[in-house]
């Protein structure tokens, strides 16, 4: 396959050998892969670093004295470290792992709302929230007798930081918002929500789902409190994820689940609790997918995330531009500020049917509302088709993606 993206210094031939998957076909055709927002693929360095803990180290951790078991635990926590490092998280301690962004989210609102929302308090979220950054927000909201407040899109997909700043009250105890939406690839301006919030001193979460395989992430430039992510999104294992939240909230924290690996001491009468991620990290953990993770991060950042952000940035504009080439076409968020996401609809034509034409010609879109209801309900469309890009997708796929659609449209028309 040919890539005719001259000017950036990046060999795409040489990282697509390091994924197996792009080499099956589909439907009888070699498989365009464009639904990397949803989930991306695996590099034969992660597969490997989970294989060899499979075969060499395969061990319960942190309370056993054998060898083995010694091994796993320093892996772990060497996974925790290298996390730290990819985030520039100022110490250690304040990397949990969970199961994903959707676990991590969770959690922060369960710690924080038990410790500080009460009736009248206020959380802020946004119109282009995944749902699993507003159902847990919702449901502390019921049970609390808090108010949810929502930042406004606009009609190009941005957020009204406008209404935002009108929004921010004393009642208002918690931001939390996408970095970038994983519908639009609108890159959110977080620096100014977070400067506009700490003004008042209030806390933000960010929602990292999709901004992390995408560019350099430094929570303490950001000066965010809590930063959530997924492993699967950023070419790791499924099941293992990352809640990065300031040392003074782990320490105020109480767990989240309890259970063995959170304790200094249990009596019938009363358990001490450890410091530190542990204290969240209730049972036997996804020891793999944290190894996985560290080799997916320490992967990354060989090409350089400076380079793939470049990469993907010339693909996502090449797209763009063909795009809007096609008869009918209607593209949301073209903003010029955005990551490797693209939403479209074809006239009137269902995006399930778009998505399934496609399929055929063996190229892999996502279909549908993006698990993004609000978002789709402010647009009044039931949903979009969406590609989304990764390092190791090509101009030429992104040709046979086009033209795939042409005779899409085509049949639809
Ligand atoms: N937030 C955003 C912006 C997402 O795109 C996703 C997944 O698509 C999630 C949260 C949930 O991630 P997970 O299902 O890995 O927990």
């Amino acid at each position: 396959m040919q890539n005719t993206l001259q000017h950036t210094a990046f060999n795409v031939e040489k990282v697509r050998a390091d994924f197996p998957i792009l080499k099956v076909h589909v439907n009888n055709k070699p498989l365009v892969y464009f639904d990397n927002g949803a989930t991306a693929q695996k590099p034969t360095q992660v597969i490997d670093a989970i294989a060899k803990y499979y075969y060499e180290e395969n061990s319960n951790i942190h309370r056993g004295v054998h060898t083995l078991s010694q091994k796993a635990t320093t892996h772990y926590e060497l996974a925790r470290t290298t996390v730290q490092k990819h985030l520039n998280a100022a110490d250690v301690n304040e990397i949990i792992f969970t199961r994903g962004t959707t676990e991590s989210i969770n959690l922060v609102a369960h710690c924080f709302g038990k410790l500080f929302i009460k009736a009248g308090d206020e959380i802020i979220l946004s119109e282009m929230e995944h749902h699993s950054n507003i159902l847990p927000w919702q449901v502390l909201c019921e049970e609390r007798g808090a108010v949810l407040k929502v930042i406004p899109v606009t009609e190009n997909g941005e957020l009204n930081l406008e209404e935002y700043k009108k929004l921010l009250s004393d009642k208002t105890k918690l931001i939390a918002v996408t970095h970038v939406s994983n519908t639009l690839g609108v890159v959110n301006d977080v620096k100014e929500i977070i400067a506009a919030a700490k003004q008042k001193n209030i806390p933000v979460l960010l929602d990292g789902a999709q901004a992390i395989p995408h560019m350099v992430v430094d929570v303490q430039e950001l000066d965010c409190d809590f930063y959530c992510f997924s492993g699967h999104k950023i070419y790791a294992p499924t099941g293992i994820g990352v809640l990065y939240a300031k040392a003074k909230w782990v320490e105020k924290f109480e767990p989240y689940q309890t259970g063995g690996g959170t304790i200094k001491t249990v009596t019938f009468e009363k358990t001490v609790y450890v410091d530190g991620p542990l204290k969240f990290e209730a049972g036997t953990p996804n020891i793999e997918g944290a190894i996985g993770l560290a080799a997916a991060l320490n992967y990354l950042n060989e090409i350089g995330l400076d380079t793939i952000a470049a990469y993907e940035n010339e693909l996502v504009h090449y797209a763009t531009e063909k795009l809007k080439q096609l008869p009918g076409v209607k593209i949301y968020g073209d903003v010029k500020d955005k990551a490797a996401v693209i939403s479209f609809n074809v006239n009137n034509a269902h995006p399930f049917d778009v998505g399934t034409l496609l399929d055929k010609q063996g190229v892999a879109v996502r279909t549908g509302h993006h698990c993004n209801q609000p978002l789709m309900q402010c647009f009044n469309i039931p949903g979009t088709v969406r590609a989304s890009f990764a390092f190791y997708n090509t101009t030429h796929e992104i040709d046979v993606f086009i033209s795939a659609l042409e005779k899409a449209i085509k049949m639809l028309l």
